[in-house]
């Protein structure tokens, strides 16, 4: 055997735990499928910005440690994440705080906003049972014609009612006057993009790009001790229960001749006038200078087999698949599943670090 792993995904995941492993002195080789490592977080160099390629990534934590850790690799800077809602030719912060109430209805006042949310409350429900109640009863009606109902629908293909409530609880709401859209203690994008992190990461570890673990896994599967598989779950048992669902992205990326588009790196669009859900300035993630800029619209698409998979769709019918693979994934002898393809669960950066430093660490005590 010439390695002790193989990696399979240059990703967020498989990158942190090579690089765990190489300071044990173990010999690791990752391969990815793309022409590239990074995973999502991958960006590119173009006309001297850095794009973030499969949409904008925002790191933030609350976790000093993995702060700490990604922090050895790369220098972050003090950008904070505050998008901007445009409804028509309206324009409101995000998420959703005081100055959403101010501009929405005048309010003044938390109490005012909290009397303003009260009374457009359906008061008969008491415990929401799906995105559309869950919105309604956390910001009122407004809010949620606004800003939520057809955003929602862009993103995910389906009617607020038909989605799980836990969706919109992802945003913070608040009765202060902070449009941070993260309510973690550390936040920031590193200086010169992810994928210089990625290339100190990977520093003295074997990597082989455009290898497809499945054009070849016999001989995969010979060369090393033992496999860290982050690809999707399915994939790896031949679909022999039906492919896990996803929803998909397109991105449109255009050079533009001008400084500023639109003032900030975060713009939603939240009414149904156009396809996209939200554009993104790319310079404005590190405060660029520079003379033209870039910026991606992001088109919600549903998922079929060959596109990229984005966001897990859970919903039963994936759950009950996910639980049966699941149960294979624990038969499996010295292959190892982690990273948000092989969980099938919608993981933020900090999250996926952090399970690949606590596996790093169960492998650490193996050794
Ligand atoms: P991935 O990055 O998906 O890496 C898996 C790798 O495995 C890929 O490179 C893939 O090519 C490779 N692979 C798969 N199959 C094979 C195979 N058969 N052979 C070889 N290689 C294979 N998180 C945040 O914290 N903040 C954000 O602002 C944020 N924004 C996001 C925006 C979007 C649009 C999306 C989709 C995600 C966002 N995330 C964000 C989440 C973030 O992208 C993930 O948490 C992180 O990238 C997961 O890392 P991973 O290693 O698990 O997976
Ligand atoms: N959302 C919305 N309007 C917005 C932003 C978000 O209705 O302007 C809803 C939407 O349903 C989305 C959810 O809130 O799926 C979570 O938003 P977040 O920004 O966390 O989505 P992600 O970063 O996962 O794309």
């Amino acid at each position: 055997m010439k390695y002790d792993y193989l990696i399979v995904g240059a990703g967020l995941f498989g990158s942190v735990f090579a690089r765990e492993m190489l300071k044990k002195n173990k010999t690791c080789l990752v391969i990815d499928k793309r022409s590239h490592f990074g995973g999502n977080c991958y960006t590119e160099k173009i006309e001297d910005i850095n794009v973030h390629k499969y949409g904008a990534h925002i790191f933030h934590t609350s976790n000093k440690a993995v702060w700490e850790y990604v922090n050895q690799f790369a220098n972050f800077n003090n950008y904070i994440n505050s998008p901007i809602a445009r409804y028509h030719n309206e324009i409101y912060n995000l998420p959703f705080n005081m100055n959403t109430f101010s501009k929405m209805w005048g309010v003044i006042t938390p109490d005012e906003a909290k009397a303003k949310i009260e009374s457009q409350k359906n008061t008969s429900i008491k415990e929401p049972q799906n995105l559309e109640e869950q919105a309604i009863s956390l910001v009122g009606i407004d809010i949620y014609e606004k800003l939520i109902k057809h955003y929602t629908k862009k993103q995910w293909g389906r009617a607020p009612k038909e989605l799980p409530a836990f969706i919109i609880k992802r945003l913070p709401l608040r009765f202060t006057y902070n449009n941070n859209y993260f309510n973690d203690t550390y936040q920031g994008i590193p200086v010169g993009g992810y994928s210089l992190l990625f290339e100190n990461l990977l520093k003295g570890i074997d990597v082989q790009l455009n290898t497809d673990y499945f054009n070849n896994k016999p001989y995969f599967d010979d060369i090393a001790k033992k496999i860290i598989y982050t690809g999707p779950v399915d994939r790896y048992f031949d679909y022999c229960y039906g492919e896990l669902e996803y929803r998909s992205l397109s991105f449109q990326t255009e050079i533009l001749e001008l400084e500023n588009y639109q003032g900030n790196a975060v713009v939603n669009y939240t009414d149904d006038t156009v396809d996209f859900t939200r554009i993104i300035e790319h310079k404005h993630f590190e405060f660029g200078k520079q003379k033209k800029t870039v910026i991606t619209k992001e088109f919600p698409k549903e998922w079929n087999t060959g596109d990229e998979p984005y966001y897990p769709v859970n919903n039963e019918k994936n759950t009950i698949l996910l639980d049966k693979y699941t149960k294979l994934k624990e038969k499996e002898k010295n292959v190892y599943f982690g990273g948000r393809l092989a969980e099938y669960k919608y993981y933020d950066m900090h999250q996926v670090v952090e399970n690949a430093l606590n596996f790093a660490k169960k492998e650490e005590l193996k050794l």
